[in-house]
């Protein structure tokens, strides 16, 4: 029997499509009694499966998944007071809940990051249906750094691309070309 591969729980069973028109939704953490609460004013963008350490992901998955929001779209609306940065010295703020570890939203603040002005959000933590879809894997094989045996890796990458979630061990190329665009401006190599 071919073995099961288990990659996200809001995949496994199939990707639901953006609704048009959608208007966003709230965010609500784990906690049972005063959950904190993150209103998104607007639709996701850049959804994605993401294999690295750092994101957060629920209990047991191996892939965690992740979409940008600009960050004004994103309002703390109940229990601001739970939430802190998990890692201080990373690129991304990762706020997450005291209680219950959910990572609410995570920040950029320096200015000269090529995603400066994006929020990170988590999706499957609001009940509205309809946020934009993931649309690839990225660090596919950072997941062997959370313990994934290396063995499995073949099985993996290839459930992600029966759902249609093209593997990419870094970001995907119109991302790490955005970056890149970013970097040559910035230095000059680029003229704008
Ligand atoms: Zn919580
Ligand atoms: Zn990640």
């Amino acid at each position: 029997m071919a073995e099961e591969v288990s990659i996200h729980p809001s995949v496994d069973h199939g990707i639901e499509p953006a609704a048009p028109d959608f208007a966003g939704g709230t965010l609500v953490c784990l906690c049972e009694s005063d959950p904190v609460r993150v209103e998104i004013s607007g639709q996701s963008a850049h959804n994605h499966v993401c294999g690295c350490t750092k994101c957060w992901k629920p209990k047991g998955a191996v892939f965690s998944m992740v979409a940008v929001v600009p960050r004004d779209k994103v309002t703390v609306v109940e229990h601001a007071e739970k939430l802190a940065v998990v890692d201080q010295s990373a690129a991304i703020g990762r706020y997450a809940c005291s209680g219950c570890g959910v990572h609410m939203y995570g920040r950029i603040e320096n200015k000269a990051h090529p995603f400066h002005g994006l929020d990170f959000i988590h999706t499957e933590r609001s009940q509205e249906r309809g946020w934009s879809p993931p649309e690839f894997a990225a660090f596919v094989s950072s997941v062997i750094e959370s313990g994934v045996d290396p063995s499995r890796m073949g099985a993996i990458r290839a459930r992600l691309r029966e759902l249609k979630l093209e593997p990419y061990d870094c970001l995907s190329p119109p991302l790490m070309d955005a970056i890149a665009t970013h970097v040559a401006k910035a230095s000059g190599a680029l003229r704008t």
